[in-house]
């Protein structure tokens, strides 16, 4: 009979680090996995579970013969995630193929999201977007029709496919016609006043743009991570505003070009 293996010990850090990647909840259930005391004290409410069983029973040897592995190494943290002790219990003695597949890619998208800030979080966008996005207050204030992109000028049509998703091709769409020309004309006016500063901002958006598409991100994510990553430069502080901004850089063609 084989030996079962004993599993590493799993430090305070590690299981912090684990709790964050799934942002507190558990992701089988969604319930949240810390708790309080009485006494206002945190509790911990999870366990760390194996993703691949660390000692697979022959009928999990048989579920989960065509799965890809996280790593080759069953007993690391690439392999771990915090499910509640209700989930755990069951995944470990019941687990379904859609469970393994579901924690598989749950894993996948967060090592993805890690790669990316590892080689882009020192990028900080030219703090003269804060310039470039000052109109949009200002088109906001004062509604003018006159500086609407007409809708045969459009080109998301051409740009976009299934994964963007409908609600941010319409999103996308009504922010591009309403704010398309005024940021056209306040990146002219930038351009004149610093040379080739637009040019440095288009370049970057561009660069992040290719770096996503090297990674495989879908549209829903590009579009997800571009405004997330306006969002961190201190210039841009409103989700919608960063909204607006990515929809201008893909009808001027940096971003789903
Ligand atoms: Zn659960």
């Amino acid at each position: 009979m084989s030996k079962r293996l004993r599993r590493a010990n799993v430090t305070d850090t590690v299981k912090m680090s684990l709790l964050c990647e799934v942002k507190g909840f558990c992701p089988l259930c969604r319930c949240s996995l810390m708790g309080k005391k009485i006494s206002g004290d945190n509790i911990r409410l999870f366990d760390v579970a194996h993703i691949y069983p660390l000692n697979a029973t022959p009928s999990e040897l048989i579920l989960l013969k065509n799965e890809r592995r996280l790593s080759s190494n069953i007993d690391c943290e690439e392999n771990f995630i915090p499910l509640c002790k209700p989930c755990h219990k069951k995944y470990d003695t019941n687990k379904t193929v859609l469970e393994y597949r579901q924690l598989y890619k749950i894993k996948v998208e967060i090592r993805k999201l890690k790669e990316l800030s590892e080689q882009w979080s020192a990028q900080v966008l030219h703090e003269d977007i804060a310039r470039v996005a000052d109109v949009i207050n200002n088109m906001a204030a004062n509604k003018n029709s006159s500086t609407k992109l007409s809708l045969d000028a459009l080109t998301l049509e051409e740009k976009k496919n299934d994964t963007l998703g409908v609600l941010n091709e319409i999103k996308v769409s009504h922010f591009i016609t309403q704010f398309y020309i005024p940021i056209k004309q306040s990146f002219f006016r930038l351009e004149q006043e610093e040379r080739a500063r637009s040019q440095f901002i288009y370049s970057q958006v561009k660069s992040y743009y290719l770096l996503l598409l090297s990674k495989n991100f879908n549209q829903a994510d590009i579009f997800e991570q571009m405004c997330e990553w306006f969002m961190t430069s201190q210039a841009i502080k409103e989700r919608a505003k960063a909204e607006v901004l990515v929809s201008y850089f893909i009808q001027n063609c940096e971003v789903l070009s």
